[in-house]
């Protein structure tokens, strides 16, 4: 059986695309009392974006800490909060960020029309009811997270996924010209999520054509980036956001694999986010991506980006075999990478020389 996957609903793309944010609301504002609920990362606080956003009496602005990654607990006080404010559900809520702001908008708006807490929902297809029309606009590049089927939150257990048909976003705005204030080396490690998507989706047993067509697209446009010696020019801030779009599609048509399993353990005990997560757990995987973790390599080198080391020597054995319970949980990853028999192959000795070397 194939699934019937529900793709995200419009895309509007260009530099400056922002300025034709209000004709997306515009349609949406029919009955006294409408609202949007505008979520903005918090570095956007006092800058000039903010005066950009077409604001209208009733709306609603709230800026995202994302000193830690989405968490359920958020997502269910935002939304009380915003509940006992103004009495009903907006008519869109907006993330813009990066794939933190954007996870928290997908989840948000979900949780308008599903009851009881967020943490309830980690999982695929546990959303039950639509939720309100929801738009993302990244401002920087590298999850996916505009155009995936997936919010990603840590709950009270786990951190996992929401996902399903009703996760997608119904708006995409694609504004290149928003990436550009990234920092080093924030925007190589977000990028190389990227990067990192498309090497997984190629490489693994639910590879399909689809998938590896679109990846391979993205990983082209990382290669043209980040080899190039000078990755932060405007044509490249287009690339790479093309490239995040093009990465995030081609997972819906495969998998990612050995690097997100094992990051994912990561992340759960120690809290390092999933951009340079991705990236110490990338540097160790030459025996699942040996040409590529080469490439990577010469990419930190032209882009003198430093990847910290031995960020696990603080913690003990017990953390340490956390982590492997975490990756291991992460089973139709690994049968991507290595077959139903996977088990046999993907030891725990295995996992934990990994993370020692770390
Ligand atoms: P992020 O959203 O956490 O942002 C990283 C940093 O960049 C933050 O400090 C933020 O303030 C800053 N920033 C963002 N835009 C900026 C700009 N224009 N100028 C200056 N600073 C800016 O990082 P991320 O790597 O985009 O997202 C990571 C999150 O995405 C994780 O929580 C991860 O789990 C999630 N994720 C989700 C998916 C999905 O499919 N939903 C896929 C991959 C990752
Ligand atoms: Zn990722």
């Amino acid at each position: 059986m194939f699934r019937n996957y529900k793709a995200v609903g419009r895309v509007l793309y260009g530099r400056n695309a922002l300025a034709q944010l209000d004709d997306i609301f515009e349609p949406l504002r029919v009955d006294a009392g409408s609202y949007v609920l505008f979520l903005l990362d918090e570095y956007f606080e006092g800058n000039e974006l903010v005066d950009r956003i077409p604001m209208k009496d009733a709306d609603m602005i709230r800026f995202m800490d994302v000193t830690d990654e989405p968490k359920t607990k958020v997502v269910d006080a935002l939304v009380e909060e915003v509940m006992s404010e103004m009495g009903k559900p907006p008519v869109s809520v907006v993330g813009i960020g990066g794939g933190s702001v954007m996870d928290y908008a997908k989840a948000v708006r979900l949780m308008f029309t599903n009851p009881g807490s967020s943490s309830r929902y980690q999982g695929l297809d546990l959303i039950k009811n639509k939720g309100v029309h929801c738009t993302v606009v990244p401002t920087i590049s590298g999850t996916g997270a505009e155009v995936s089927m997936t919010t990603v939150l840590t709950g009270p257990e786990k951190k996992l996924g929401i996902k399903g048909d009703y996760t997608p976003a119904d708006q995409v705005v694609l504004d290149p010209d928003l990436i550009k204030s990234v920092p080093d080396p924030q925007h190589f490690y977000t990028a190389m999520d990227c990067y990192i998507h498309n090497v997984e989706a190629l490489n693994g047993n639910r590879r399909t054509v689809m998938g590896a067509s679109l990846g391979r697209e993205s990983l082209h446009l990382c290669q043209e980036i980040f080899l190039s010696g000078n990755s932060r020019t405007p044509e490249n801030d287009e690339k790479l956001m093309v490239a995040s779009y093009l990465g995030g599609l081609s997972l819906t048509y495969s998998e990612v694999g050995a690097c997100h399993a094992i990051s994912y353990g990561l992340a759960t005990v120690t809290g390092i986010h999933h951009g340079i997560g991705n990236c110490i757990v990338f540097n160790q995987l030459d025996e699942f991506y040996p040409d590529e973790v080469k490439e990577f390599r010469k990419m930190m080198e032209i882009n003198k980006v430093d990847l910290p080391k031995g960020v696990l020597k603080d913690y003990s054995s017990d953390d340490i075999e956390k982590m492997v319970d975490v990756a291991l949980t992460l089973t139709f990853m690994w049968a991507h990478v290595a077959g139903p028999e996977w088990e046999s192959v993907i030891t725990r000795e295995k996992l934990r020389d990994l993370y020692m070397k770390m």
